[in-house]
């Protein structure tokens, strides 16, 4: 773990700072992207990771959605919050 930080140190190092800036941004982008594919899917009851209904649980398909449907139930089961 602590070597490959060093490593990626190493890396930044020898970059511009352009080059770092553009790949902060690029990552930015990505960010978001998943975010709003998130967001859509959420909207439509739909995974963007598997694509299927949060309803959906597979047992051959694992997926995080199962996560996020568990948080619901959580928050149900804490009404104080
Ligand atoms: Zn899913």
């Amino acid at each position: 773990m602590h070597r490959n930080t060093m490593q990626y140190k190493k890396i930044f190092d020898s970059m511009s700072p352009e080059h770092i800036e553009e790949m902060n941004q690029r990552q930015e982008e990505e960010h978001i992207k998943q975010a709003y594919a998130f967001k859509v899917g959420y909207e439509q009851d739909i995974c963007y990771l598997c694509g299927k209904s949060f309803k959906t649980i597979s047992k051959n398909e694992p997926c995080l959605h199962w996560l996020l449907r568990q948080c619901k139930f959580k928050k149900k089961d804490f009404p104080e919050y």
